[in-house]
């Protein structure tokens, strides 16, 4: 369905942004990976998606903290890969801590990876897709990007203000066959989210097994974690011509965390 159309996917090395990349490259899609890690791993991922897909398969490792390193991440990726069609803002970080407790050095840097990165992903790739009146812009948000947590004041910002990032691009682009929508996991069970069930472990004094079951109960009434293959899948359809019609919206993929 994507044969020859190029996706750029940020934080893309692991967790939801590489179960993304997967599915993208399941259609047929060339895909730009970026993100941190181990750069033997790294290889090993690109090597492995690009023979298993048999598509071209790049990595940059820009920081998404960083303007300058962000327009050459786009810059390389339509040099190497022949365009930017789709685009998924996905990088991100955690930090829990009370707001009066919350180190603004760490507030700087979520906002600046999750919401001023995208700015300037957007900023930079949009005019590619607008030549060739087609795209895709994806944006990672989260429940909560629609709902609060306590101790997340960084991170409810930043994914309220995608939210808003992404109406203002889907109006924008309205009539030139790009759309650009949000999406918006509950829990999955990635790295980011290990962090935070090895903490509520500690806390309560049980097994990762029985934390994880205390962080689902009090928040994802289905009691299971969204899986990346379920998020690849749902962006693969925002990527369809079925989608076509559909932007400047949050699409929920959460057990029923923001139906309470
Ligand atoms: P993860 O830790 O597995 O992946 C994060 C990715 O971002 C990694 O590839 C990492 O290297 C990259 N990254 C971090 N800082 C970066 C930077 N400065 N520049 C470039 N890349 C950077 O976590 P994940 O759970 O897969 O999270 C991916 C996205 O999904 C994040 O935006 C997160 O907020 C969002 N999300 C996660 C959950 C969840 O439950 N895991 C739920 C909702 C939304």
């Amino acid at each position: 369905m994507l044969k020859g159309k190029t996706a750029l996917v940020t934080g893309s090395t692991t967790g939801i942004g590489l179960g993304i990349a997967r599915a993208l490259a399941g259609e047929g899609c060339n895909i730009m990976l970026n993100g941190f890690g181990d750069k033997t791993a790294i290889e090993e991922i690109r090597a492995g998606l690009a023979k298993k897909a048999g598509v071209e398969v790049g990595y940059n490792g820009a920081d998404l903290s960083d303007a300058d390193q962000i327009s050459s991440l786009i810059h390389d990726t339509v040099s190497s890969l022949g365009g930017i069609d789709i685009l998924v803002n996905n990088a991100g970080i955690q930090h829990t801590a009370p707001v009066t407790e919350f180190p603004a050095d760490i507030w700087d840097k979520i906002i600046a990876i999750m919401l001023t990165g995208a700015f300037h992903t957007i900023q930079n790739a949009l005019p590619h897709m607008l030549e060739k009146s087609w795209g895709r812009i994806i944006n990672t948000s989260s429940v909560h990007g629609l709902v609060a947590s306590i101790n997340k004041a960084a991170y409810v910002s930043a994914k309220h203000g995608i939210m808003g990032l992404t109406k203002v691009v889907a109006l924008e682009t309205a009539q030139s066959g790009v759309t650009c929508n949000a999406i918006n996991p509950g829990f999955v069970h990635t790295d980011l989210v290990q962090a935070q069930i090895e903490d509520r472990a500690t806390a309560i004094g049980k097994s990762p097994t029985k934390a994880a079951h205390d962080l689902l109960s009090k928040k994802q009434p289905s009691l299971d974690f969204v899986t990346v293959e379920q998020i690849g899948a749902l962006c693969v359809f925002l990527c369809s011509d079925a989608a076509a019609q559909i932007t400047g919206i949050p699409v929920p993929i959460d057990g029923g965390w923001t139906a309470q």
